[in-house]
């Protein structure tokens, strides 16, 4: 009825005043420089190892509260904006792994790439620049992607992947299970490494038909040659569970939180060298 029109339209028009505010934020904040990285462990537990980190992006708003991606990064997306923040996540992520391997530390980064910026025929480039300028080693760099951004047009995916390839980093596939898992794609896509989403992970050891999956994706990966990786792991049993079948890359609360990068030397993992 009439009063219900009413209600929704209300509803859309403090959902597109909420997102022009968030927008005219967001470019505030790019210009302000309020954007931080946080860094998650990634753990080989074979020989408990930290062998990288993901750097994930939060907002810190001048009154001291940190915004959670999930909270801008499709308002990024959606106005275009991630392109520019987009950027300055690699350069920031590349400029932090200088750094650590000005340590001595062999570690990785792991960078999530946006569909925008995938999609952006610039990318390449872009990356092999900042690659110039920060003088890191590409071979510990691994780009995130999720299945969606690859089932669109797949030959221009192809393409991108094969250009980002020839500067000699690794590719992820992210959240892997949650999207259009084809098979016969999976194949003729030159990635590294495969990611299991955390929604298979959360419910070990309760799920018997989760454990199936994550075991299945396991098996996948090694016979095609992947690196697997399990994201949200929480707990001891998963952390178990996961290395019994011979998934030895793990992230997730239960190694560490991500963390700034100042709060990272509080962490008591041997460090790869
Ligand atoms: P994602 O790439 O799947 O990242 C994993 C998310 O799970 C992160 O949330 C991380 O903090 C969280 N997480 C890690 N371990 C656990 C765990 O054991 N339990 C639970 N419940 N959660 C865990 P975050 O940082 O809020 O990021 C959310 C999503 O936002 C990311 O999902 C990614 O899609 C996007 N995102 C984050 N940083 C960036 C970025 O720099 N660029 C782009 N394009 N997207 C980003
Ligand atoms: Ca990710
Ligand atoms: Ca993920
Ligand atoms: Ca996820």
């Amino acid at each position: 009825g009439k009063n219900t029109y009413r209600f929704f339209s209300q509803q859309l028009n403090d959902a597109a005043n909420e997102r022009l505010l968030i927008e005219s934020q967001l470019r505030e904040a790019i210009a302000l420089q309020q954007f931080v990285l946080f860094y998650q462990p990634k753990i080989d537990v074979q020989d408990d190892m930290l062998i990288g980190y993901e750097a994930l992006i939060r907002w810190l708003r001048p009154d001291n509260t940190l915004v959670p991606p999930g909270r801008f990064i499709a308002v990024a997306e959606s106005t275009g904006l991630i392109v520019q923040i987009g950027e300055w996540i690699i350069l920031e992520a590349c400029r932090f792994l200088a750094r650590q391997h000005s340590r001595g530390y062999a570690v990785s980064v792991s960078i999530n790439l946006s569909a925008r910026q995938f999609n952006d025929n610039k990318l390449p480039a872009m990356i092999e620049q900042i690659i110039h300028r920060t003088g890191v080693d590409p071979a510990y760099l691994i780009f995130e992607i999720t299945e969606s951004m690859l089932m669109g047009d797949t030959d221009a995916a192809i393409k991108q992947l094969n250009q980002l390839k020839r500067l000699g980093i690794s590719l992820s596939i992210d959240d892997f299970g949650t999207g259009y898992s084809s098979l016969n794609y999976l194949k003729r896509f030159p990635v590294d490494e495969l990611k299991i989403d955390r929604s298979f992970v959360k419910d070990i050891p309760e799920d018997r038909n989760d454990m199936d999956i994550v075991s299945a994706i396991i098996a996948m990966a090694q016979k095609m040659q992947l690196r697997v990786v399990a994201e949200g792991v929480e707990s001891a049993e998963q952390a178990a569970f996961l290395q019994e079948n011979a998934c030895y890359l793990v992230q997730g609360y239960y190694f560490s939180m991500p963390l700034p990068e100042q709060e990272l030397s509080q962490l008591t993992f041997t460090i790869k060298t």
